[in-house]
């Protein structure tokens, strides 16, 4: 089932990308394992995913921890954190994880470098930018993200590899378009400045509800749960 899920999603995405001219290689599949057993993981990665995301630190060390657990030569998974990122769960999430998607604030940028620094580790990061008005949404605002971006690049063990945002829930996922284009319009604004260079090349934007809308304003990663895992 999950690998049907899986051809269905890549049709998709791929029917997305034509309307618009881009390649689907461009395109990186976020399996996001929240709330799934390691059985529903291993079957994903049975067909050949690579990337999954968690959002909490401590859901995904004892499901991560042990790669070995879930299967054998797993060195190739890339680990993303893509929920909130408490200060008090740096430390692991810096030795978990391949890429904190979550980084919200210049604080927490701080507090990732000095871990990363502590185990010489170079951590790619990508900033969250809040482009919707609910209260509930964290991130930088979207003005904030360049001053933001200028300093964090400056941070000697942290990589930015571009912004995340995660849309409204609407009726209709055209109603996500705009939160879309206003992140794509953010990441063309770093990009065109040039302070960051071409590591900054993630838009990780899109999940069930929404993914198409996302491929159409220029996502270069989705973050995929259900159409997954239920489909
Ligand atoms: C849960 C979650 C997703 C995946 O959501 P689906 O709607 O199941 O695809 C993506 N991004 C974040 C930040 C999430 O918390």
């Amino acid at each position: 089932m999950i690998k049907d899920n899986i051809i269905k999603v890549r049709e998709r995405i791929a029917l997305s990308c034509a309307k618009l001219k881009r390649s689907p290689a461009e395109i990186r599949l976020v399996a996001v394992t929240k709330n799934r057993s390691i059985e529903e993981i291993r079957e994903a990665m049975d067909t050949g995913l690579l990337d999954f995301g968690e959002n909490r630190v401590k859901e995904a060390v004892t499901k991560f921890n042990q790669r070995s657990t879930i299967s054998s030569g797993l060195t190739a998974i890339k680990l993303h954190l893509i929920g909130r990122l408490q200060s008090n769960k740096v430390k692991e999430a810096v030795k978990l994880f391949d890429l904190i998607q979550s980084i919200d604030s210049l604080n927490l940028a701080e507090a990732v470098n000095k871990q990363a620094a502590k185990i010489n580790k170079l951590q790619d990061i990508l900033l969250e930018v809040k482009v919707s008005p609910e209260p509930a949404k964290f991130g930088l605002k979207p003005e904030e993200v360049i001053a933001a971006a200028e300093k964090i690049s400056g941070f000697k063990n942290i990589k930015i590899k571009g912004l995340m945002a995660i849309a409204p829930i609407v009726e209709n996922p055209e109603q996500a378009r705009p939160y879309f284009r206003r992140l794509k319009q953010v990441f063309d604004q770093v990009n065109g400045l040039g302070v960051i260079g071409e590591q900054f090349s993630i838009l990780s934007m899109g999940m069930t509800d929404d993914f198409e809308v996302a491929v159409e304003e220029g996502a270069t990663m989705l973050r995929l749960g259900r159409a997954i895992f239920e489909g």
